[in-house]
């Protein structure tokens, strides 16, 4: 790894770079090596990022107008735009991005940014008549200090819209990166000092979960906790959040629906079907892992998928192929071990290694299944990687109950050229978002995003960051 501009393997804590007594390796997924190394921060260090944060709420990040803060934000945003080429190359060495995918993230990175500097002199409070002889009005504060705990798989979205929130209505942040994927954290904060940030507002400790994470999320000095992640690590941040008794956002995992009727639109559909499902090697919360077809168009469906399939490439992430590698041996394993459990179901089809990739990376081909029943694990469970099931149904009602019935509800999307049916679809699937005759909306960074079930509560990205990442004060004046 050369020409980083940060220091790649200490932490940021009150605007000093520092050293730890300990490092963590990090491997590039695409060749198995180990290509650096990450500070091991603990207790210890949480603990001074947590007290650093907090003086900054009394000091100059404290007293800065709304105004101020979002031209600093702009100024970030500004800075990322012009390294997305470099940051989108540390992303593809550390997470097995392909280049244009992760090129995509920093892009998104500064459009967080642009949004949220422009919304930061926006939100406002009201005035609320009372009785005679009363003014009564709100206001829109900071938490305080905010937790991020952020996973390896788009941390530089995940980074913009919940630490690009939370700054911009005036909370000081301590950023815990996920171990697998920590550089482009550095390299943001790095980013952000340069752009004028005060040093306090943004601290960075890199680290494991069980320790820089669990010392994160119970420490009593916190007063929100934003975390995304695994269903079964946001369990346990909901307890520490509810021993403290401090609100916490959850953006956990999902099993997404894409229901395609008989009178969909196919050639506007097919790249979506698939691009959702492989996108990130399947490593998203998002992914449509779910094709339901209604079976006049089953066949069909399933032979332009499995067509496409077999033109997707897969290998190293600097090649920019369609396909990276996963980003450990272990996500592998636990791909594979979804794939053997598949038995006698029918492979439609699978996508291509290529031929040269390296041996020590972890790749995997893109496995399309057709014919699973809706009960099947594979069909019910979260597999976080590039496999994709098909499910036929006969109508709206069946289409409906095997949509809804998963524990998750994080996304869906319903391709349909009836309207009404589609407006129906809207409503009875439970989900944070539904998308009609698309899948994403492009991941705008203007749209509410969040889930509910075991996807997660509370909602991040949009306006509605903003009322999440502040707290609402009722000031009542009796004047008479
Ligand atoms: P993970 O839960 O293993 O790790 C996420 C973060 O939590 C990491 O920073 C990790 O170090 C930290 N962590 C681990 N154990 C911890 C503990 N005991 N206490 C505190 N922190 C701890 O998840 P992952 O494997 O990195 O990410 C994959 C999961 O994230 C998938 O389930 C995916 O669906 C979900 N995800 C959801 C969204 C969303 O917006 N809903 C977005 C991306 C990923």
């Amino acid at each position: 790894m050369k020409d980083l501009w940060f220091p790649s393997d200490q932490i940021l804590i009150g605007g000093a770079w520092q050293d730890a007594t300990d490092h963590l390796p990090v491997e590039n997924p695409s060749t198995g090596e180990t290509i650096g190394r990450i500070a091991r921060g603990r207790a210890a260090e949480i603990d001074a990022a947590v007290k650093a944060a907090e003086a900054a709420r009394t000091g100059e990040w404290g007293r800065m107008t709304a105004l101020e803060r979002g031209r600093i934000l702009a100024r970030i945003g500004q800075l990322v735009l012009e390294r997305t080429d470099a940051l989108a190359r540390i992303e593809a060495m550390d997470v097995g991005k392909p280049l244009t995918q992760a090129r995509a993230d920093a892009v998104a990175l500064a459009r967080y940014l642009e949004f949220y500097a422009g919304a930061a002199d926006k939100i406002m409070g009201e005035t609320i008549p009372y009785l005679d002889g009363y003014t009564v009005y709100t206001l829109r504060e900071p938490h305080g200090v905010t937790g991020h705990i952020v996973p390896w798989n788009y941390p530089m979205q995940i980074i913009g819209r919940s630490v690009g929130a939370a700054l911009t209505m005036g909370n000081a942040c301590v950023l815990k990166p996920a171990e697998e994927a920590s550089l482009t954290a550095l390299a943001f904060a790095r980013l952000a000092m340069d752009a004028g940030l005060p040093p306090d507002a943004l601290n960075v400790v890199t680290g494991l979960g069980e320790e820089a994470g669990a010392a994160l999320s119970s420490h009593p000095g916190v007063h929100h906790l934003s975390f995304t992640g695994s269903v079964g690590v946001g369990k346990l941040i909901q307890q520490s959040a509810g021993e403290n008794v401090v609100p916490v956002t959850l953006e956990l995992g999902g099993k997404s629906p894409q229901l395609v009727f008989d009178d969909a639109d196919l050639d506007r559909a097919l790249p979506f079907l698939v691009n959702a499902g492989i996108q990130n090697a399947g490593q998203t919360c998002s992914a449509a892992s779910r094709i339901l077809v209604q079976r006049g168009v089953h066949d069909e469906v399933v032979a332009r998928m499995a067509d496409a399939y077999r033109k997707l490439r897969v290998g190293p992430a600097m090649d920019d192929l369609n396909v990276g590698p996963l980003i450990s041996a272990r996500q592998k394993e636990i791909v594979q071990g979804f794939l053997d459990s598949a038995g006698d179901l029918t492979i439609a089809a699978t996508g291509q290694i290529v031929d040269g990739a390296p041996e020590g990376g972890n790749y995997l081909a893109p496995h399309l299944l057709t014919e699973v029943s809706p009960d099947h694990p594979l069909a019910r469970d979260e597999i976080f990687g590039p496999v994709q099931v098909v499910i036929p149904f006969d109508d709206e009602a069946e289409a409906i109950a095997i949509a809804n019935g998963t524990d998750y509800g994080l996304v869906a999307s319903v391709w349909t050229e009836n309207g009404s049916r589609a407006m129906r679809l809207a409503k009875a699937i439970r989900s944070g978002q539904v998308f009609l005759n698309n899948y994403g909306a492009g991941g705008g960074v203007e749209l509410p995003f969040g889930g509910i079930g075991k996807s997660g509560h509370g909602r991040e990205k949009g306006f509605e960051a903003l009322y999440g990442f502040s707290t609402l004060k009722t000031v009542a004046a009796h004047h008479g």
